[in-house]
């Protein structure tokens, strides 16, 4: 059994050839992952299925429910494929972007988006991978579009294309993201991600076709999604910054402040927030961190994000397995600081006039005056573990939850460590059950407090109304186990 995290910040690892066999995956959870992402964009829904089945089966071994994230690829241009792989491009020579489903070179590339030939003209700024490579429109026609190589480089398969300077009419979800949406609900996704999220229509049109059966994270990577930030935030179960595109389309210095308000943002309305892409960037090829990503990651966990993410890192870099221990050192590091929690709360994020968060902002307030080890509730749809969550409280919160659902969707939720449980019948029955489980999980130990949140009369939902403070004894594994 994997024993809970010494830190409340959550880590998403992105899955990828570096990290697809099953002894890597395991060796990832063990270093310290907590959900897993499933980049839609690159490689085969058979692929995926397998690494769904590689988790779920290391879920099992390891006792930890644990979070399956599918990224759907968005109306996101991306170049086709290369002989080889790859091609270099020099400052200053011609390059065209085609329709041509024949692998590119030096001189060409398949670009299967032709909605694009009609909208741009001449003198756009084509941004490839990540802002790296930047092509001049010289001419646009219906076959393709003909450029300049402003800033060269190695493009590679699959590379995304930005293109700041033109309005794009291109649906949110394309119909490569229906069928890979499908086939993620068919497996069991925990969350859809949905990228270039630009309006709210955007999330609601994908909350009609997932349902409840997955959440929706909206990926904030439009400045356009900026200005309804509050409103999209709302609709939605989960954001992330998604600093990668955000930082092409915007300028660079302009991400730190949304990310920022981002995480505010998130924070206020109490959805899981996360900090994505270059985390631990030249841990790709090297095994230790620079000093300024270190401080990337610290800043985003000060920031009180719910989770911070490893891309390439871990999808396709030489060291996955040491990024993710770096992200887990970090974490435990920061959190470790004295002045922390002040800087966590820094972000205010009042109690709403309800009794579920009274109850979790006193439960908070508590654990804070007394030596609390920590807090424990038992939960039917994960709303009360969201609204604690939300707090920020000083001690970690064991979750107990019989929807093996409900207990996958919690691990994108900071300080959350969800139990997958059997049904309780009564409020007796869930305190003793806290109390074991607490001591099974290494939360408490004998002669230690924890605070239990519960609802009387039980098995209501939404009545969450008692702050039970107990003390654990020690003989309580003795007792029936369930
Ligand atoms: P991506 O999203 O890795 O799917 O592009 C993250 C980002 O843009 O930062
Ligand atoms: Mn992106």
């Amino acid at each position: 059994m994997l024993k809970p995290r010494a830190r409340k910040v959550k880590i998403l690892a992105t899955l990828g050839p570096a990290s697809s066999d099953p002894e890597t995956i395991k060796a990832l959870m063990e270093a310290g992952a907590d959900a897993f992402r499933i980049n839609m964009s690159h490689g085969s829904q058979a692929e995926k299925a397998a690494l769904v089945e590689a988790i779920r089966a290391l879920e099992k071994t390891l006792h930890r429910p644990t979070t399956i994230l599918f990224d759907l690829q968005g109306p996101k241009l991306r170049v086709g494929k290369f002989k080889g792989g790859s091609a270099m491009l020099e400052k200053g020579q011609a390059f065209i972007l085609d329709r041509s489903k024949e692998l590119g070179d030096t001189s060409r590339v398949e670009l299967p988006h032709s909605e694009l030939f009609a909208a741009v003209e001449e003198g756009a700024r084509l941004l490839v991978d990540d802002g790296k490579i930047r092509l001049k429109v010289r001419k646009a026609s219906d076959d393709g579009i003909e450029t300049v190589v402003e800033v060269g480089g190695k493009i590679s398969n699959a590379k995304g294309v930005n293109v700041p300077d033109v309005v794009i009419p291109i649906p949110a979800l394309t119909a490569k993201d229906k069928s890979d949406l499908a086939f993620a609900l068919e497996q069991g996704a925990d969350y859809i991600a949905m990228s270039f999220v630009q309006r709210p229509e955007d999330v609601i049109e994908g909350k009609k076709l997932i349902g409840d059966r997955a959440g929706l994270l909206a990926k904030i990577e439009k400045p356009r999604a900026l200005d309804r930030l509050d409103q999209i935030i709302e609709v939605a179960d989960a954001v992330m910054v998604a600093r990668g595109d955000l930082g092409v389309e915007l300028p660079p210095e302009g991400v730190p402040p949304a990310q920022n308000r981002i995480v505010a943002a998130a924070r206020l309305a109490g959805k899981p927030v996360v900090v994505a892409t270059q985390m631990l960037e030249s841990m790709i090829v090297s095994p230790t961190p620079t000093r300024a990503e270190v401080s990337d990651v610290a800043n985003a966990i000060y920031e009180g994000a719910d989770a911070v993410m490893l891309s390439a890192e871990s999808a396709a870099g030489q060291y996955p397995v040491e990024a993710v221990r770096m992200m887990d050192k970090i974490g435990r590091s920061v959190e470790a600081d004295p002045v922390y929690s002040a800087r966590v709360h820094f972000t205010e994020t009042p109690a709403e006039a309800t009794t579920a968060d009274a109850l979790a902002h006193s439960a908070a307030q508590i654990a804070r005056n007394l030596s609390v080890k920590a807090l424990a509730c038992y939960t039917t749809s994960g709303s009360t573990a969201r609204r604690i969550a939300r707090e920020r409280a000083p001690v970690p919160t064991l979750v107990m939850t019989a929807s093996m659902k409900v207990a996958r969707r919690l691990g994108l939720q900071w300080g959350v460590h969800a139990v997958h449980t059997r049904d309780v019948g009564n409020f007796e029955e869930m305190v003793g059950k806290a109390k074991r489980m607490v001591l099974r999980h290494h939360l408490a130990e004998a002669g230690d407090r924890v605070l239990i949140m519960a609802g009387v009369p039980f098995k209501t939902s939404g009545t969450t109304n008692v702050i039970h403070l107990v003390k654990i004894a020690g003989d309580e594994l003795d007792q029936p186990s369930g």
